[in-house]
């Protein structure tokens, strides 16, 4: 993908958010997302059917994160919603970030955001994590 223009970028940006912000997967959307994201959403399909990704929420504040597992032993990257945070390297090192351009870890987390069947794990607010 490589596109320069900002105007369209603005439209790419308002069409990726509202796929992703349906209140629910369908085949139209899944396609959409396939012409724009190709590669990175296969990928993200295989985390989701794999089960690599939970997603974790404190309670009473509901503030939630994901973690998806890497392919290489014992790696765990932590995905954010809110603030569209990743730690995994090809986050890291995608520069200059534009707002569309999430890593497969990101797009897995909204994917399940989007999806019923997600695996959640609830945590007390008084709990420390370090990840
Ligand atoms: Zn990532």
């Amino acid at each position: 993908m490589n596109i320069t223009n900002t105007a369209h970028n603005t439209k790419l940006k308002d069409i990726v958010n509202s796929l992703l912000s349906a209140n629910e997967m369908t085949d139209d959307i899944l396609l959409a997302l396939y012409a724009i994201y190709d590669k990175t959403l296969s990928e993200s399909l295989q985390i989701i059917d794999k089960q690599m990704i939970v997603k974790y929420i404190f309670k009473p504040s509901n503030r939630s994160f994901y973690v998806v597992n890497g392919h290489q032993k014992d790696s765990k990257y932590l995905c954010l919603l809110d603030g569209d945070y990743c730690g995994c390297p090809a986050f890291r090192n995608s520069s200059p970030k534009s707002d569309f351009s999430y890593c497969k870890h990101q797009l897995a987390s909204k994917l399940t955001e989007m999806m019923n069947d997600k695996s959640v794990t609830t945590l007390s607010d008084r709990l420390q994590i370090t990840v």
